[in-house]
């Protein structure tokens, strides 16, 4: 990662006592504003010496729950509730947010591929570089926030972005479980070096992400998942002293968490024509390798059957295509396995 200094500035003082919400200033200078900046929303709550934890979303524009949830948590959260330091971005990449898109309108960079980042580069870039060299080497725990968004649909997952360590795994397992969601995934986004996650794995730092339902909606149960497990997560990070406010929905009832890993390129299915998907699952069911995954309709040409797409593996499904509609290389469905070690 690049030593030059970040151009973002911010009116929070990190190391004030209370709590404070502000802005990072991220100068962009643009046809409709020479001198502007992007505004984007922080908030930090201090109360004395302990862990510092670092919450985010937005780093989608399009996956709103984990907005709604901190944006809610900068609210309930008060001082008195903590020992340490909570760190929190509701809309990590602001204009993708204020767009509700997954990429940035200012330069189509997909925050979760921009990391660690560049302090000259595009507004997506800066800010990568911003969390990675300034918030990130402040916090002993991280959350970042995830839903589906618009193209995919998920069920309420506990991320995990495979640790360096066998410590660290454990620890990271059990922020899943203490986060409350049925279903915990193990991967390592196919080798993926430019992530948030791949980024605080190499810094040997406890993460955790989440995928909380997606399809460009915002999910009731999602949201009670999601607003009782940050909560959940404070205690086990050890910043929570108090008991915290009660929740808006009451957190659904899930058993033990279910942990899974994405085994590899196998586990995808991908579109192969312009067409309208049918699903032949729903998701959570339990397939076979061979099954068909679903249908590609051709309305253009309807003399054509359907072209059916296969699971290339057996497993559980975890996720399926958002919108109806597909196209070559569009992600159709996801299966995951129970973990073996
Ligand atoms: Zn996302």
């Amino acid at each position: 990662m690049s030593t030059q200094k970040s151009y973002i500035s911010t009116d929070i003082d990190f190391d004030r006592e209370g709590k404070h919400i502000g802005r990072l200033r991220l100068p962009y200078s643009r046809n409709t504003s020479g001198w502007g900046i992007i505004p984007i929303p922080i908030a930090v709550v201090r109360n004395g010496s302990g862990p510092t934890v670092l919450l985010t979303a937005g780093n989608h524009g399009d996956e709103y729950e984990g907005q709604i949830t901190l944006n809610t948590l900068i609210r309930t959260l008060e001082p008195r509730h903590i020992k340490g330091r909570v760190i929190i971005l509701p809309a990590m990449n602001y204009p993708a947010a204020m767009a509700g898109r997954r990429v940035s309108p200012f330069d189509g960079v997909n925050l979760n591929r921009a990391f660690p980042g560049d302090p000259d580069g595009t507004p997506s870039q800066q800010i990568a570089h911003y969390v990675s060299s300034v918030l990130v080497p402040m916090a002993d725990a991280i959350m970042d926030l995830h839903s589906g968004g618009y193209s995919m649909r998920m069920l309420p997952t506990a991320i995990i972005y495979r640790p360096s360590t066998p410590e660290l795994l454990e620890r990271v397992i059990g922020a899943a479980r203490a986060w409350g969601c049925p279903l915990g995934i193990l991967f390592d986004d196919l080798g993926e070096r430019r992530t948030f996650d791949a980024i605080c794995r190499d810094a040997g730092l406890l993460k955790l992400g989440t995928e909380l339902a997606g399809g460009g909606t915002v999910s009731v149960e999602a949201l009670a998942f999601a607003e009782t497990g940050i909560w959940n997560l404070l205690k086990y990070f050890g910043v929570l002293v108090a008991s915290p406010p009660a929740p808006r929905h009451p957190c659904p009832r899930s058993g033990p968490m279910r942990l899974t890993e994405i085994t590899g390129p196998e586990a995808y299915v991908y579109a192969t024509g312009h067409a309208i998907f049918e699903p032949a699952f729903r998701l959570g069911d339990e397939v076979a390798a061979g099954q068909v995954a679903g249908w590609q309709h051709y309305l253009d040409e309807i003399e054509r059957d359907p072209v059916p797409l296969h699971f290339h593996k057996g497993g559980l499904v975890a996720c399926t295509r958002g919108p109806g509609w597909i196209e070559p290389g569009d992600l159709a469905t996801l299966v995951v396995t129970d973990t073996t070690g």
